[in-house]
């Protein structure tokens, strides 16, 4: 039983099909290709580690070791095949970035070469080898109404094997990051999932787009379901019946704006699983050389460091780089400023945020940065003012000051735009801007301007129509009958940014 990005006992397919097993073992693989790959960050293996150490005791309570082995796949899985001679592989399918995908075809030819089975379950509402989105949604639907998949008992006669002690970051050789991370493992992915679901759920849609309000009001399951310390179907489920038992009309509307996006989830990773070269190259290719030759290394030194003169940028990164988390508004902005302010193309910026987002998840994570990139070619183009985001996102400025604290005594009228402080102003403020915080480091309008200009100079062309139409074609999602949330088939749809215009494809 090889487990990857599931590391739970709840609802986990292959565990239960493991347990009919006589003598059954479970490994995880730490692989060097994994540690190396250029979005992986430090904090998502020291989570995965937490994560790895409550599973492993978990296991042990029902009779299973749990053996973790540093090495590629196809090496580790060699060295247990001699020592054990074993027949059966069984894992979840993976929607992973293209060293994943790379390293499954390898496992696949290593299985088919050594005479052993080797069994993937989905895991999710993704489904492999899908030719055609029709009909998408229904089978979403049913894959999460599905019952939970529970082990019974006792693992009988597993294996024992020696189980050395896990590794740790410095023994992997990788340095401490330093981030006050979200708590890991099954248990604290159960906790945040009933604590949402039954208390701090009823403000999520107006919680959502502040960075304030967000941070309690917003799931937080993003982490667990990256690493899969929660199951999707666990996560519908425990939604759909506090939507049937509550009372709380108020509550029961919230949820069902959550249990949308839970949608969108698995919408977003089978982009990827269609079509992995999203991770490298335009949805669009018409968009090929849009801004590959403008990259400015000055200009995103400056957006990593969170220094670009513009606060509400700023504190959005700073916080991001510190917590490893950010919300949906504030995460798109940072890229629309990226993308369109800076013109840096997104596989420059998406492999940095990547890095920052504990959360990450290959597929939401590239579909995202080039939505918010303009790259898609299908989607309505967003350009977000980071001044106007400041002012109706955080409109007492505590956002801006706790993360950026240079800024703590500029006036509340300046602060989304320090740089119009006069001198005198500014030495009251002890923040003189070009010494103490930057200027802007591009002039906001005169950007937009330039960045509209291009896009839909390029959006108007025939080849960039064609071509949307065939994008469409392969990644829209169409309608499919799916009853709403709680059946309440007529709920008026909330408008976000992360939702379709009439001609967006999000479940247009
Ligand atoms: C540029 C960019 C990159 C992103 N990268 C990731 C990523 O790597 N991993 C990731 O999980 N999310 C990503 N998102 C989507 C979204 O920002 C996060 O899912 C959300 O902020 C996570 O917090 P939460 O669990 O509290 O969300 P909630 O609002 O509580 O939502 C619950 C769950 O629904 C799903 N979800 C919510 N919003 C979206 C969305 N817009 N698209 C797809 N699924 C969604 C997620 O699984 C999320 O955990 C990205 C968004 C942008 C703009």
């Amino acid at each position: 039983m090889w487990f990857k990005r599931d590391l739970r006992v709840h609802d986990h397919a292959p565990l239960v099909a493991a347990s009919a097993h006589a003598d059954a073992l479970a490994i995880f693989i730490i692989e060097p290709e994994w540690l190396s790959s250029p979005d992986c960050d430090a904090s998502h293996v020291d989570f995965a580690l937490t994560c790895l150490a409550e599973l492993r005791a978990a296991l042990a309570e029902r009779g299973l070791p749990l053996l973790v082995r540093v090495g590629s796949a196809v090496q580790v899985l060699t060295q247990l095949q001699n020592e054990l001679a074993f027949t059966h592989l069984l894992s979840h399918e993976e929607t992973g970035a293209g060293w994943s995908y790379t390293r499954d075809r390898q496992v696949s030819v290593w299985c088919a070469s050594t005479n052993v089975s080797w069994q993937q379950f989905n895991q999710n509402g993704v489904i492999r080898g899908l030719r055609n989105r029709a009909g998408w949604a229904k089978r979403w639907q049913a894959r999460m109404d599905a019952p939970l998949h529970l082990l019974n008992g006792k693992f009988s006669a597993a294996l024992s094997l020696d189980q050395p002690e896990l590794p740790t970051i410095a023994s992997l050789g990788l340095l401490a990051h330093g981030k006050n991370l979200q708590t890991a493992g099954e248990r604290a992915a159960r906790r945040t999932l009933s604590s949402f679901v039954q208390v701090r759920g009823y403000g999520y849609r107006k919680a959502l787009s502040s960075p304030l309000s967000a941070e309690e009001g917003c799931s937080r399951l993003s982490p667990h379901l990256a690493f899969g310390t929660i199951s999707m179907r666990t996560v519908h489920q425990a939604t759909e019946l506090a939507i049937g038992n509550t009372p709380e009309r108020e509550l029961a509307y919230a949820l069902r704006g959550f249990a949308g996006r839970l949608r969108w989830h698995c919408h977003f990773m089978q982009k990827l699983e269609n079509e992995p070269d999203i991770e490298f190259h335009n949805f669009a290719r018409v968009c090929d050389g849009l801004r590959e030759d403008a990259f400015n290394n000055n200009r995103f030194e400056a957006w990593c460091a969170g220094q670009t003169g513009y606060p509400m940028v700023d504190a959005c990164m700073r916080s991001l780089r510190a917590t490893g988390w950010l919300n949906f508004r504030m995460r798109a902005m940072l890229v629309s400023f990226a993308s369109y302010h800076l013109w840096l193309h997104w596989r420059h910026t998406g492999l940095f945020l990547a890095r920052q987002f504990l959360d990450y998840e290959p597929g939401i994570h590239w579909s995202q940065m080039q939505m918010q990139s303009g790259t898609t070619g299908i989607n309505t183009l967003r350009i977000y003012s980071p001044t106007k985001q400041a002012q109706d996102q955080d409109p007492q400025g505590h956002f801006i000051r706790r993360w950026v604290p240079e800024l703590a005594k500029v006036p509340l009228p300046y602060l989304a735009e320090p740089w119009k402080m006069d001198l005198s102003v500014q030495r009251m403020a002890a923040c003189m801007i070009g010494a103490d915080y930057p200027l802007p480091i591009v002039d906001d309008k005169a950007a937009m301007k330039a960045a509209k200009d291009s896009m839909y100079g390029l959006r108007k062309t025939p080849e960039a129509r064609m071509e949307a139409a065939d994008v469409q074609d392969r990644h829209g999602s169409r309608k499919s009958g799916l009853p709403a949330s709680g059946q309440r088939r007529n709920a008026k749809k909330p408008r976000t940014p992360e939702t379709p215009s009439p001609q967006g494809d999000l479940f247009a």
